[in-house]
């Protein structure tokens, strides 16, 4: 379980969440809506260690991570899909698994596993990052962060501006973790998107979650769209 208490957070004292709570139980998925600038990133950044929890506390499972220097969080299991996905574009693909690898000591089944859930990401193992489409480096960001064998997973929009073959593929990588008992927080600005994977929405309005609402029976027209997320 992902347990966000209760959290405010702020980047060089300019505070930014205001006590923020959300919990993620194994093969949940949650998501974060809410309009730009609304703290979606931060709250990633803030599980993360890489903006500073003033108050509360984020627990994985049960130990406290708030507190600890950030590279040592992904150690706890928790994987990280930065926006934008932030790849090292100069190694190759295999030497971006690789880091992920050795983040958790994690193996040769581990790298099998995850190449398996992207054949594609197998064909390209020795190409530079950098070179790849969108979409693929958007694989490999996330094959990445599964190399950790993660319990929690942290994704930010995923699927922004990719093209729909792409996004079905990270919905359907979404629902298989979920079905081996990942607890994922997914940033996700599409309704539809949000609709076919969450549990649960939690909708961010600056730095405040203003409602959490169970994603079951909820109309992708419903008026909280457009009062949060305003499409
Ligand atoms: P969202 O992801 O919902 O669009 P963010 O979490 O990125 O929103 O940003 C929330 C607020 O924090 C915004 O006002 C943004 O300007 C500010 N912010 C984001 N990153 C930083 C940073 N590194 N330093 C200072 N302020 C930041
Ligand atoms: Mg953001």
């Amino acid at each position: 379980m992902l347990e966000v208490a209760a959290i405010d957070a702020d980047y060089g004292g300019v505070p930014i969440l205001r006590g923020v709570s959300l919990a993620v139980a194994p093969g949940e998925v949650v998501c974060v809506m809410g309009r730009n600038g609304a703290g979606k990133s931060t709250l990633l950044k803030a599980i993360l260690g890489l903006a500073r929890v003033t108050a509360g506390k984020v627990t994985l499972g049960g130990t406290e991570l708030t507190g600890l220097p950030p590279h040592r969080v992904p150690g706890h299991g928790i994987g990280y899909v930065p926006q934008g996905r932030r790849l090292f574009a100069e190694l190759t693909v295999a030497e971006n698994l690789e880091i992920g690898l050795m983040t958790r000591r994690k193996g040769a089944a581990t790298r099998e596993k995850v190449l398996g859930l992207f054949p594609r990401l197998r064909e390209r193992l020795g190409q530079v990052s950098g070179t790849l489409s969108g979409g693929e480096q958007q694989m490999l960001a996330i094959a990445r962060a599964l190399c950790l064998e993660p319990s929690a997973l942290l994704l930010d929009e995923p699927t922004e501006g990719l093209q729909p073959s792409m996004i079905a593929l990270i919905r359907e990588t979404v629902l298989r973790l979920k079905a081996e008992g990942v607890a994922v927080v997914l940033v996700e600005q599409r309704i539809e998107a949000v609709l076919s994977v969450a549990d649960r929405v939690v909708f961010l309005v600056n730095g405040e979650v203003a409602e959490t609402l169970a994603a079951e029976g909820l109309d992708p027209r419903a008026e909280v769209f457009q009062r949060y997320v305003g499409v």
